[in-house]
């Protein structure tokens, strides 16, 4: 963000000096004022550019065929014991962003992922659509909330945090230094809420899929626990091993 600040302190300066000594219109202050909005705006929907929020974004690991699955919106009491069964056939780790509410009265399954290797992390307590209109002290509210929730259950502290839809901003960016979590965000966006079917997402995800990916999928939906086990047969077919993260 400090970068497009001073891109736009500095373009600024020189077009005032362009328009007062060459008499030029002042309309092209429009030009800095509407780059940085842009910066703004796509710096808060791509996490994938770093721009509130330092978020780890692919695997950056010195093994070239690695990739990682993430599963965000869980505990999904019906679908998320299938996903687990796939992953156990199949000897595959992944991690789980979890939401905290949804944990409430799953908590068996939630110690069944620990339990079976998986990585746990956090995705905000509530996941509403306003989360990133809140204070960051609310934020860091239902980020420690979640966070203590977990850690009570699997008995180990985790580390890491996904931001609801991916979404950062500066009040965010407060919150997630305080948590003191890692912020996660992702490479390869399956898409699989708004997939019309499993061939669609099949055939997205093997297009696109590539060494040191970080894929986002999600345990809610029907159509990513139907996709799994093609999914990761191809992976391991083309010499794919999956990992989760440090921490
Ligand atoms: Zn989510």
């Amino acid at each position: 963000m400090k970068k497009s600040l001073y891109i736009f302190l500095i373009s600024l300066l020189i077009f005032s000096v362009g328009i007062y000594y060459l008499h030029l219109s002042w309309w092209l202050l429009l030009i800095p004022c509407l780059n940085f909005i842009f910066d703004l705006v796509f710096g808060a929907i791509y996490i994938q550019k770093n721009f509130y929020v330092d978020s780890v974004n692919n695997l950056q690991s010195s093994k070239q065929r690695e990739i990682c699955l993430t599963f965000d919106d869980g505990i999904h009491a019906d679908l998320t014991p299938k996903v687990l069964d796939i992953l156990k056939q199949k000897n595959v780790k992944a991690i789980f962003f979890l939401i905290g509410k949804n944990i409430i009265g799953n908590e068996a399954i939630l110690k069944r992922m620990y339990d079976e290797g998986h990585q746990i992390g956090n995705h905000s307590y509530e996941h509403t659509f306003w989360f990133d209109m809140k204070s960051s002290n609310a934020m860091l509210e239902e980020i420690e909330t979640t966070t203590q929730l977990i850690n009570s259950i699997i008995g180990k502290q985790i580390a890491l945090f996904r931001p609801p839809y991916g979404v950062t901003n500066p009040n965010l960016a407060r919150a997630i230094k305080k948590s003191g979590l890692q912020s996660i965000g992702w490479s390869l966006r399956s898409f699989d809420t708004t997939a019309k079917s499993t061939t669609q997402l099949l055939t997205k995800l093997k297009l696109e899929t590539k060494a040191q990916d970080i894929v986002l999928l999600h345990d809610r939906c029907e159509i990513t626990v139907n996709a799994l086990t093609e999914y990761i047969d191809f992976c391991q077919e083309r010499g794919f091993t999956f990992v989760t993260l440090k921490s």
